[in-house]
């Protein structure tokens, strides 16, 4: 077991002897979770394999689902890519820092266990000021997957990156929860038009606005497993975001949706289970059964991403033997929420 060092920094500030004690130890080819806007990071040197290694043992990910690289200077998108795009400008004059990650092919410096054998690498520069600090301080790009054990919710709190990998990791930077709560956009850029491979923090219709056409990779949407033959994103392929406890998500028009979860939970009930309803601000009053968590209100949708996490992680602490969860609408945020909800559940979806 390592001993890891966890370490309190201002968000806004980070304070300097922090963030150089933390860039050394991705220097040296440690592991430091980090926080960006999204959720928390667990970063290594991406150029370094053996330190990139480290981070799928850590993580206990599967070896070909590729690592996306951080950085702090769009410069360094020409060294880490070839062949890049001219829409490409554009995206990252409008996006960048932010939570859109770009897949393009990858120049020769970057090592295969960063891209999982492929011949394309994900790139974004994140928003968080931790985040850059490290990556400047490192001098050079960081390699960083979601901070968690690979197939539980992402880690949106320092706690939660502590409950999952503490003893596994050299150091965690703790600067509080982050404030998108999904993951990044990961766009393939190789293609034409561009396709979108995980729906996140940047939406569809903002791509729209920049590229006009922009397409959706099938099992981004997916209500259920779809057969990938040749995975472009092979993290699709692997269950996602799962919280201990069984999942349902119940999808339609929300006064049937209520009902379909009243019913539900009292037939739980009765089994003897004890249930978690996921709601929202519109429809928590509805239910007098199990324990029942609000989401936020679905005019407020970036509020809903923020929670999403985070209560999943809440029920299993409750000790939840099923958590039954209201679908939102497919809009904006809306399309990272769902996929995200279906992903949690495994795909037990019941449209109502
Ligand atoms: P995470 O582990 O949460 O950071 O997820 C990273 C996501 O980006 C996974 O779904 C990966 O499959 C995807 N990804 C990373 N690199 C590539 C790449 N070169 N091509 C396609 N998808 C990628
Ligand atoms: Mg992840």
């Amino acid at each position: 077991m390592k001993r890891t060092l966890v370490l309190k920094v201002d968000g806004e500030n980070p304070e300097p002897e922090k963030i150089r004690l933390a860039a050394n130890i991705i220097r040296e080819g440690g592991l430091v979770a980090f926080p960006t806007e999204t959720v928390y990071g667990l970063g290594a040197d991406a150029l370094n394999p053996k330190a990139v290694k480290e981070i799928y043992v850590a993580k206990m990910r599967p070896v070909d689902n590729p690592i996306i690289v951080h950085i702090a200077s769009r410069e360094e998108v020409y060294r880490l890519a070839v062949n890049v795009p001219r829409s490409v400008e554009k995206l990252i004059e409008t996006f960048w820092p932010g939570p859109l990650t770009l897949v393009l092919k990858a120049s020769d410096i970057v090592p295969k266990v960063t891209t999982g054998g492929l011949d394309t690498v994900a790139i974004r520069m994140p928003k968080h000021k931790v985040a850059l600090a490290l990556i400047r301080g490192a001098e050079r790009p960081i390699a960083a997957p979601s901070a968690n054990i690979a197939g539980k919710p992402s880690p949106t709190l320092a706690e939660h990156v502590i409950q999952d990998l503490y003893g596994r990791i050299d150091a965690i930077l703790d600067a509080g929860p982050t404030n998108i709560g999904v993951e990044s956009t990961v766009l393939d850029v190789t293609c034409n038009p561009p396709q979108i491979l995980r729906p996140g923090g940047v939406t569809l219709e903002e791509l729209k606005a920049i590229l006009g056409e922009v397409s959706i990779h099938p099992a981004a949407i997916a209500r259920g497993e779809i057969y990938i033959e040749h995975a472009k994103s092979p993290g699709m392929k692997y269950r996602h975001y799962a919280p201990k406890a069984e999942m349902l998500v119940v999808e339609g028009e929300l006064s049937s949706v209520i009902k379909e979860i009243k019913g539900l939970a009292e037939h739980y009930l009765k089994a003897g289970k004890k249930v978690g309803i996921l709601a929202t601000d519109e429809s928590m009053g509805e239910y007098n059964l199990g324990i029942v968590k609000s989401m936020g209100s679905r005019k407020n949708l970036p509020l809903v991403a923020r929670n999403l996490f985070r209560l999943l992680r809440e029920f299993d602490e409750e000790g939840v033997d099923i958590i039954i969860a209201e679908g939102v609408q497919q809009e904006d945020l809306g399309l990272a929420i769902m996929n995200r909800l279906r992903k949690a559940a495994g795909y037990n979806i019941i449209r109502v």
